[in-house]
């Protein structure tokens, strides 16, 4: 699933469509995750003003003062191509000033588009919820003690949810705990300051690093020239069960929460 990781690295990836004018529209008569019947014609002619990402999701403001939402679910993809084939799973592309088409592609159609006036687009039933990003400065030790004080399930768990920090998922929170030396076994109210304040600097750092990689690439996210990721080779624990840990001489382990994976070192991390 790509994460805020990879979806940054598309968005970078999408600053050259800026101030393009989009000229044509495809959309597929396939549902995807929210069914709804926009009415994306409205689209030709209008210059894109901006884009930008909020949690995993990419958000393209336009010059009727609209914004398209973009979420790739499970397995969705964006490619910037010349040439627009309609494949199997494209189900929507627009084609831009330059001649390049926009296309996304979803086989498991988890993913969804929707079209928002962009004065309402803090009350999109999707992002009015969202906590904090991690990279910002809202993100700190303070921000993350209140959060936690009053939570008795584990910290994995705590931390998969979007309403305190959007977007690290899975891969990152595991690799997190480990950089800052912490079990996922933990309650999150039994953290102390300093291991929340550790903590947070492994979330930034990793995700950071992740960004700077260019994502990682499990199963098939690719960017939107159609490249991998390569933040996969630097993960320490995240799918390295059996195998031996980079800092000590356990094996790592692999365990359940919240029906997700969890992978880390009994021996590094307390
Ligand atoms: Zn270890």
């Amino acid at each position: 699933m790509p994460e805020l990781p990879e979806i940054e690295t598309i968005r970078r990836g999408l600053s050259s469509i800026t101030n393009q004018k989009i000229q044509q529209i495809f959309r597929s008569d396939k549902k995807l995750r929210i069914d709804n019947d926009l009415d994306l014609k409205k689209l030709i002619n209008q210059n894109i003003l901006s884009i930008y990402r909020q949690a995993r999701y990419l958000l393209i403001d336009l010059s009727n003062q609209q914004t398209l939402i973009l979420h790739l679910g499970m397995s969705g993809r964006i490619t910037l191509s010349k040439n627009f084939d309609k494949l199997k799973h494209d189900h929507f592309a627009c084609c831009l000033s330059s001649g390049e088409w926009l296309i996304y592609n979803d086989p498991r159609r988890f993913g969804f588009i929707d079209l928002i006036t962009t004065e309402s687009i803090k009350n999109h039933k999707m992002l009015k919820n969202l906590g904090v990003e991690p990279l910002s400065v809202d993100f700190n030790e303070k921000y993350l003690f209140e959060q936690l004080k009053n939570k008795t399930l584990n910290i994995k768990t705590a931390l998969m949810d979007n309403k305190i920090v959007v977007g690290v998922g899975n891969i990152y929170i595991n690799e997190s705990l480990f950089d800052a030396r912490i079990s996922p076994l933990r309650n999150a109210n039994s953290l102390n300051k300093n291991e929340i304040k550790k903590l947070v600097a492994s979330i930034k750092k990793i995700i950071a690093n992740a960004i700077e990689m260019g994502g990682s690439s499990i199963s098939d996210y690719q960017n939107t020239r159609g490249e991998l990721g390569f933040f996969q080779n630097l993960h320490k624990v995240y799918d390295r069960n059996n195998q031996k840990c980079f800092d000590c001489d356990c094996n790592i382990e692999r365990i359940v929460q919240n029906q997700r994976s969890s992978f880390y070192c009994k021996m590094c991390q307390k």
